[in-house]
């Protein structure tokens, strides 16, 4: 694919940021708010809560073979029978979000820097937590790749069990993320843009890999799966780190070799 056709290289950016929403963006994923904060729950999914979840995060080949994690993940926000804009007005009421991220937004803007969000989560939410937090809808330099929301049985979604997630893609996760990155990471080195990547799951790891370095989450298992493969990364506690080490990357005054070698030093420096 030529660099022109590419939606993300229409401004000719140094720099794409792509990451992760819940928990990368929010301090909480909005999936389990939804399931846990609603009383209405399915005994059958709540006893059954730590595996599913535990199905969900984790990366496990033999159940993302056999499609499970997807499923699972359908499972428990069927168990959540509010109405859709309901479950959109409480997210917006108990979200929070990194209240650093404003600034790196703004400095992206500013700075010719596209930012995309890969999300398994679903757009609507995702754009009305971003409204709610930036006062207004998110400007043309910030994109959203996610699953959508559509009807259950015909229904309106704004009615009681009314809505379902709806899937971007036939992966396995529902969305694969690292779709949206490859068609960059594989443009001639004369045109292709540094790729950036922030994360706290270990599903954002495929996606990463694609990039050139990716953020990872300090405290998640994430850091753990990064050394054991290899994945160029550096550890972050909010978004200001980010857009400090994304302004001195856009700057050349570091490479990023150097940062993943200072975000393996830590790591270690840490651990001892
Ligand atoms: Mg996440």
């Amino acid at each position: 694919m030529s660099a022109s056709s590419l939606p993300y290289m229409k401004s000719n950016p140094k720099i794409i940021f792509f990451t992760d929403f819940d928990g990368t963006i929010t301090l909480q994923d909005s999936n389990d708010f939804l399931v846990i904060a609603y009383p209405e729950l399915d005994a059958r999914i709540l006893a059954d809560w730590p595996r599913l979840r535990q199905i969900i995060s984790v990366m496990d080949k033999e159940n993302v073979a056999k499609g499970t994690s997807t499923d699972a993940f359908r499972d428990m926000l069927d168990s959540v029978k509010t109405p859709f804009n309901e479950c959109i007005e409480q997210l917006k009421r108990n979200m929070k979000l990194d209240p650093y991220f404003v600034e790196f937004y703004n400095w992206a803007k500013e700075n010719n820097v596209p930012i995309v969000v890969l999300s398994s989560g679903m757009t609507p939410i995702i754009s009305a937590l971003f409204e709610a937090l930036l006062g207004h809808k998110p400007d043309e330099h910030l994109q959203i790749v996610a699953n959508d929301v559509e009807s259950r049985d015909g229904k309106d979604i704004n009615t009681e069990g009314g809505w379902q997630i709806k899937y971007h893609d036939d992966s396995h996760f529902g969305h694969d993320k690292s779709l949206e990155i490859k068609p960059y990471a594989a443009l001639p080195d004369n045109v292709r843009p540094t790729l950036l990547y922030a994360g706290d799951g270990v599903s954002d790891l495929s996606a990463a890999s694609e990039t050139d370095l990716l953020f990872a989450k300090k405290g998640r298992d994430l850091v753990t799966y990064c050394e054991r493969q290899g994945t160029p990364f550096t550890v972050f506690e909010s978004w200001s780190s980010i857009l400090a080490t994304t302004k001195d990357i856009l700057s050349g005054k570091v490479t990023i070799k150097k940062v993943a070698q200072e975000g393996l030093e830590t790591v270690h420096k840490e651990k001892n």
